[in-house]
């Protein structure tokens, strides 16, 4: 990923305080529009600077062109308060070797799935694997993606919670992995709406920790009892694919 500092110069009189709450909101727009990664970044106050160190996936992630109305009409708000413009200064890449985001030109289709830990998009792209910024896609409501991030939040909560061990271990993994739950049948909802929008078939990660007897390579789609298993596994993730019901999956590392 690409690491920036976006900073501000305070050349008015105003109280600096107020000034770091209405810029740690810019930095939530540009969050829930997808432009940057993760839920915090460093942000410190410098004598009269204030400045912000956020995570993207492109290098041109935080561009003009990418802003929706909430994060330009803010950028406005915080250069009026303070009397100065603000910078936009790329500081590096977090590996040599990071190639960015998905740059396919026609995906054969998306999967939404996410971890506990990870900062990329929720959407990664099936035929390069790599994360889809989400602000590449149509606008998906007013205000940015936050529907997504919701939903990218609840699954690293119960992410969380079994990998932990500890509290509400079952009750999250059967979240993960019954296509009934109320996380995938949110998943679910938000793989339809983009697929909707983009006309890019989108599939839902569905997470696998059973205990299976016999020959799990040929158990069948969970919805719609058809085969479901892949000839060869894709990105050396998954191992089933169902066409019709948009599901993808793995075998399971406990059986
Ligand atoms: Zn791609
Ligand atoms: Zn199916």
């Amino acid at each position: 990923m690409y690491v920036h500092e976006i900073s501000l110069e305070i050349k008015s009189n105003v109280d600096k305080d107020t000034l770091v709450d209405d810029f740690n909101l810019l930095m939530a727009f540009y969050r829930s529009n997808g432009q940057t990664q993760g839920k915090i970044e460093s942000q410190f106050l410098q004598n009269n600077r204030i400045s912000s160190l956020p995570f993207s996936l492109e290098k041109d992630s935080l561009k003009a062109k990418n802003n929706n109305k909430y994060v330009n009409n803010q950028i406005e708000k915080i250069q009026l308060l303070a009397k100065s413009t603000i910078s936009i200064e790329t500081k590096g890449k977090t590996y040599k070797n990071y190639t960015g985001a998905c740059r396919c030109k026609k995906p054969e289709f998306y999967i939404l799935i996410t971890n506990y830990i990870t900062i990329e998009s929720p959407l990664t792209c099936g035929t390069c694997n790599n994360s889809v910024p989400l602000y590449t896609l149509p606008k998906y409501k007013d205000d940015g993606y936050m529907p997504i991030l919701g939903w990218e939040t609840n699954y690293q909560s119960c992410d969380s919670l079994q990998m932990n061990c500890e509290v509400g271990e079952r009750w999250a993994l059967n979240q993960m992995q019954e296509l009934s739950s109320q996380l995938s049948k949110q998943g679910v909802v938000i793989c339809k709406q983009i697929e909707e929008q983009t006309a890019v078939p989108t599939f839902y990660y569905l997470f696998n920790y059973k205990k299976y007897k016999g020959d799990e390579q040929n158990r069948p789609c969970p919805n719609c009892g058809k085969k479901w298993n892949l000839k060869t596994q894709l990105h050396g993730l998954y191992d089933f694919k169902c066409e019709n019901c948009k599901i993808v999956s793995n075998l399971s590392s406990y059986s």
